[in-house]
């Protein structure tokens, strides 16, 4: 089975998905993270974030890989580097939209992303899962969360990291990302016309992954 969880930053994806994933034992896919190890690598060799060609070719020999990691944060490596860490960084956070807005990306990921899903049963999280990736995904969420709800979500994240971060400047980031991703050409950030939406603005983390289970039980 796919389960295909899509949404805006700070929605909860992939807090979500991971807890989803370890209660029936299936893989989780993290499709954020691919985008952002493609960003920190064409930061890192100075390859400009619009460069669609140098970014395409960047993207189709990456390979980025995912084990299972403390807590059950899946590590993430780009090669046999591990990235876990500095793909969160802010400087990749502020780029990562413009590079995955570019096309010869979004193709070399979306093949990878595919092949992550050939046998068993997983559950993915992104933008444009269920619409782009998937769009036979048998269960297909759309979750989101009012905008200063999602920036506070992320601006504790970023304390516990000892990164203070002002909530206006928060939501201000947040709200950009979104509209970026949801006005690129290519695969934007939209609910599927199939997909369940699920606010989760005033539910716990318990609430949300019982609610998707409930939906996934349903299909099972
Ligand atoms: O999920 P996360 O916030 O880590 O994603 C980082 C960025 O990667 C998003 O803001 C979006 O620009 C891009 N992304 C995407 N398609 C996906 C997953 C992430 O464009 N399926």
């Amino acid at each position: 089975m796919i389960v295909a969880i899509d949404g805006p930053a700070g929605a909860g994806k992939s807090t979500i998905s991971r807890l989803v994933a370890d209660r029936y034992g299936w893989t989780y896919l993290d499709t954020g993270a691919m985008y952002r190890a493609v960003t920190l690598l064409a930061l890192e060799q100075g390859i400009a974030p619009g460069d669609a060609d140098e970014l395409g070719l960047l993207s189709r020999n990456l390979e980025i890989g995912f084990q299972p990691g403390p807590g059950g944060v899946p590590r993430v490596f780009a090669g046999c580097r591990e990235v876990t860490e500095e793909i969160r960084s802010q400087e990749v956070t502020g780029n990562v939209s413009e590079v995955s807005a570019q096309a010869p990306v979004r193709d070399a990921m979306l093949q990878k992303q595919r092949d992550c899903a050939v046998d068993g049963n997983v559950v993915v999280d992104g933008r444009d899962i269920g619409t782009v990736v998937f769009p036979e995904a048998e269960v297909k969420i759309f979750l989101t969360a009012s905008v200063s709800e999602r920036a506070q979500r992320r601006r504790l994240e970023l304390e516990g990291k000892g990164v203070e971060v002002a909530q206006d400047r928060m939501e201000r980031e947040i709200a950009a990302r979104d509209d970026y991703d949801s006005s690129r050409k290519v695969a934007p950030l939209k609910a599927a016309d199939d997909a369940v939406l699920l606010d989760t603005t005033d539910l716990n983390i318990e609430q949300v992954v019982d609610r998707v289970a409930e939906i996934v039980e349903e299909k099972i």
